[in-house]
């Protein structure tokens, strides 16, 4: 443990650099950007979009409505018991008639889950389903977990596998997309199953399996590939795994000379912040540089159970990073996005990508256009903090990457002046150099 005194002994030692700054790093003494006169703002802007929609009809259950559920529905369950993670994952609901014992399914949500079966399995943790609202299907939360009939159908250009991430597999579980980072797919298990998984085609079939085996053949694909400095941990849910299994993997990579950065990718903190034990944190915190991206897709998520998980693994010095897929009727508004950036970032964590949703079979209701992504990047730029703001990107089908998309700032150019357009819409010329 370093103490206070530690910390200040350590900063001691790096030299006061104020003195040796020049008056190159002031700023301008004139402002650089002017604004342009009312005739050259002519210029075609195009009307601001409706940004601010007023938020949806909150029907977010509330602290009291929570204990209510647990009181009424696991009534000889001790807080022990709620609290372990174990627990939680042993009883996840997983079947359609079980589910209609919590929730008041309305006749879509009953046909999709009794019927004919959807590819993704259902598996909602009992932390999860105490925040869903047991009346409203429209509800962010529960429209994200419970199936509904949408699925069943395939969209013009939906595919199972539209990233194309089977081809850029060059041994199973490991995905190879760019010279220097891969994606590490250790099984295909959640606690919880997101209704617009990315890898719905392959999560919670059981068929990827986290063996020694299958984990030396991608190791030594990583050994024997230098370019490879950074090595993302996903699946399925990577924190499934039991902490020695984790700890193997995390060890085994670090071994590796050319692995600088590791980097683990959960929905564990939403779904199951009980999975984040003090014993899971000590051992983690010695596998750094580690990062961690969190998923997470609306503020309803951010519970004090969440808060507790996101502190664990601050402390532990992980940075945190939060990403979010955009979708439809769950937070496709600039006010409900930047409930949730505010959120995550007072949790500690720095919002990171904002995904529009991958065409993948049965997604189209969960879909929005980009327009609509873009309108909420504008309605977040200058009117919150930098940190609150994500990259939106869309993961390019085919095996791409992904691709980052702004609204356009650059309204124009005259002679070497750049007319650009700023969060109020209003236009500042710049002198650019040529
Ligand atoms: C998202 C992703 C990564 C990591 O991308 P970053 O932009 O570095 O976060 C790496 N590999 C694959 C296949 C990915 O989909
Ligand atoms: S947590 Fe991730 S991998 Fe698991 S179902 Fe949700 S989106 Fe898919």
């Amino acid at each position: 443990m370093h103490t206070q005194a530690d910390i200040i002994n350590f900063w001691s030692h790096i030299p006061d650099l104020s003195d040796s700054l020049t008056d190159e790093d002031e700023e301008p003494p004139d402002g650089r950007i002017k604004t342009l006169d009312a005739d050259a703002c002519l210029l075609k802007i195009p009307p601001p979009a409706t940004l601010f929609s007023l938020p949806s009809e909150a029907s977010s259950v509330s602290p009291s409505q929570r204990n209510t559920f647990r009181k009424t529905f696991y009534p000889g369950v001790t807080a022990k018991q709620w609290n372990s993670w174990h627990w939680q994952v042993a009883n996840r609901i997983r079947r359609g008639d079980q589910l209609g014992r919590f929730l008041q399914l309305s006749k879509d949500e009953e046909l999709a889950v009794n019927g004919t079966g959807t590819t993704l399995p259902l598996s909602i943790t009992p932390y999860y389903l105490s925040l869903l609202n047991p009346t409203d299907p429209e509800h962010p939360l529960r429209r994200s977990v419970v199936p509904t009939t949408g699925e069943l159908t395939q969209g013009p250009g939906e595919a199972d596998d539209p990233l194309g991430e089977d081809n850029q597999s060059p041994v199973p579980g490991l995905v190879h997309r760019y010279p220097d980072r891969v994606l590490f797919l250790v099984h295909d298990f959640c606690s919880t199953y997101c209704r617009y998984c990315t890898r719905s085609r392959v999560v919670g079939h059981g068929t990827i399996n986290p063996t020694t085996a299958r984990f030396e053949r991608m190791l030594d694909y990583i050994r024997r590939t230098k370019t490879i400095r950074d090595v993302l941990i996903s699946g399925g849910d990577p924190l499934l795994l039991s902490d020695d299994r984790l700890e193997w993997l995390l060890s085994s990579l670090r071994k590796i000379p050319h692995v600088e950065v590791i980097r683990i990718g959960t929905k564990v903190p939403a779904v199951l912040p009980q999975r984040i034990t003090p014993a899971l944190v000590k051992m983690l915190r010695r596998y750094h540089p580690l990062y961690m991206s969190l998923h997470f897709i609306h503020p309803d998520e951010c519970t004090p159970e969440t808060t507790k998980a996101c502190a664990r693994l601050a402390g532990a010095g992980i940075p945190l990073g939060s990403q979010t897929v955009l979708l439809r009727g769950i937070n496709d508004t600039a006010e409900t996005m930047k409930s949730l950036m505010h959120g995550v970032m007072k949790m500690r964590v720095r919002p990171y990508y904002l995904y529009q949703c991958d065409p993948i079979t049965g997604s189209a209701h969960f879909r929005t256009s980009v327009k609509k992504g873009l309108d909420i990047i504008q309605g977040l730029r200058g009117f919150t903090s930098g940190y609150a703001i994500p990259t939106y990107v869309i993961d390019a089908p085919g095996g791409g990457g992904k691709i980052p998309l702004l609204p356009d700032s650059v309204i124009g150019k005259e002679g070497s002046d750049l007319l650009l357009r700023n969060y109020e819409e209003r236009c500042f010329r710049y002198p650019d150099v040529v």
